[in-house]
């Protein structure tokens, strides 16, 4: 029997008032966060963008986000036309004013800025070149305002037990276990909207995949593995794609697109591999040679083995050498209903046939040494997170688009019994900040680990180190007691 009224976590969820005020009264009152998260995520038509120079822009890394003095956007990877993709940092500005306006013209922190983006320019007079983004928005900005309300700083201040802990202490696990569902409900959909979204613009299909490749990039290399997604499901029209069928071309291609085939042969038994792939890749790497990606977009720094974008690629060959990945996902939706093997069987369905005497089995990476034991390219660990992350979010949105709601259902049900994930830091933290740390009165179910992120979100990320204006310790008292 429920305690909570079914929309209790949502009343008390920060509404997102400001952005129809701020959309309704045009550009000048924009919040220039607002352009900072449109940039960050990239909410743009991508193979679309062209600078005000007339130049098109291929954006290989939007950089990463600066909250201290500086460029807005650090360590970017840009391509202008054809030239050699240039590295350097991003300032976002609401027009091409604030260049000198805000005196980054004399600032020698902004000496290494490589582009300037802004809402709109109507001046042609630029220094460093400048992105428009107003035309290029992946949805009209009335569409993208609540997701842009919402989107807030994804690190949650100091480790401190905050102003909720207390409170939170005394509520019963009944409780909590319902309030950590509604808000894991919230982020669901949030999810889904989000694929919906893209779904209109991109197609579902391609929508699929760019979440696909974007969660096997994990935090370091989610643009890289972004781009390769979007250069090889929608090939550009200069480059005519042959389908195949088979796995090495898939690799040779992703790997080579990605820049990432040794220049030299390695030595041992890798050797062998990497000249197979060579062997295939010297014969299409004219016709892509304008899009293979820089090496300095890529990330290695604290990856483990196991999360190597060389094995990771391995894998997305599979799939898309495959070439029926989301009607199975399809059919593992609309199968066996009632079996709650679910997530084994999503492994199943998402895993590669079994090679045992492939190079991907015995090695982590092209150039790492022969390992003892085989290891397969998908563990359970991985599913869990493309799970959570893209599978069920995008069915659950394809679902809502055509009205089905059984599927709906199903897709829900299988969201709320997930097992749990791995921990991370940031569930460390969001446990630390709301529970003192404890894992003692936690559910062991990935939707109470989502839940938990959905209201770090909420609230944690929109409060300071010491909880100010946070609403959350007075929505915790008001929960019904036993
Ligand atoms: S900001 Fe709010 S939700 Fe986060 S720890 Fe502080 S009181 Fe709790």
């Amino acid at each position: 029997m429920p305690r909570l009224p079914s929309d209790f976590y949502l009343r008390w969820r920060p509404a997102p008032t400001a952005p129809t005020a701020a959309v309704a009264d045009g550009p000048d009152r924009l919040p220039e966060r607002w352009l900072q998260q449109i940039w960050r995520h990239q909410r743009l038509r991508r193979d679309e963008l062209r600078g005000l120079d007339g130049r098109p822009i291929r954006v290989l890394h939007p950089g990463f986000w600066n909250r201290g003095p500086g460029p807005d956007f650090q360590r970017a990877v840009i391509q202008f036309g054809g030239d050699t993709p240039l590295s350097g940092e991003v300032e976002v500005d609401l027009g091409v004013g604030g260049w000198r306006g805000h005196g980054h013209d004399r600032d020698a922190r902004y000496a290494g800025v490589i582009l300037h983006v802004v809402w709109e320019a109507p001046v042609r007079d630029f220094r460093p070149p400048v992105l428009a983004l107003a035309p290029f928005l992946e949805a009209p900005l009335a569409e993208l305002a609540p997701w842009l309300a919402e989107e807030a700083e994804t690190t949650l201040p100091a480790t401190t037990p905050g102003q909720c802990c207390a409170p939170l202490a005394a509520v019963d696990a009944a409780t909590l276990a319902e309030l950590l569902h509604q808000a894991a409900q919230v982020r669901l959909r949030r999810k889904a909207g989000e694929f919906a979204l893209r779904a209109r613009h991109a197609g579902w299909e391609r929508a699929l995949w760019e979440g696909l490749f974007t969660a096997l990039g994990y935090r370091h290399n989610t643009w890289p593995m972004r781009r390769l997604a979007e250069l090889t499901v929608a090939a550009p029209p200069e480059v005519a794609l042959e389908p195949s069928g088979d796995p090495l071309r898939w690799e040779a291609r992703l790997l080579g697109l990605a820049g990432l085939l040794p220049g030299q042969l390695p030595p041992g038994d890798n050797a062998g591999h990497a000249r197979t792939l060579w062997d295939i890749w010297w014969r299409e790497q004219d016709a892509w040679a304008e899009h293979v990606l820089p090496r300095t977009v890529w990330e290695f720094a604290g990856l483990r083995p196991a999360n190597h974008p060389h094995r990771r690629l391995a894998l997305a060959a599979r799939w898309l050498a495959a070439g029926d990945l989301p009607r199975r996902l399809e059919r593992w939706l609309a199968e066996g209903a009632d079996n709650d093997s679910f997530a084994e069987r999503l492994l199943a369905a998402l895993a590669p046939a079994p090679e045992p005497d492939s190079f991907w089995a015995r090695h982590w990476t092209l150039r790492s040494p022969t390992l003892r034991q085989n290891q397969t390219l998908l563990g359970a660990p991985r599913v869990t997170d493309l799970a959570l992350n893209v599978v069920l979010p995008w069915l659950h949105a394809r679902a809502a688009a055509g009205g089905n709601e059984a599927v709906l259902r199903e897709v829900e049900r299988r969201h709320f019994a997930w097992p749990a994930g791995e921990d991370n830091a940031v569930l460390k933290l969001a446990r630390a900040r709301l529970f003192g740390g404890s894992a003692r009165r936690f559910p062991r179910t990935a939707a109470a680990q989502q839940g938990l992120l959905q209201i770090a979100r909420d609230f944690c990320d929109r409060a300071d180190a010491r909880c100010a204006g946070c609403r959350f310790p007075e929505l915790v008292r008001a929960l019904p007691t036993t």
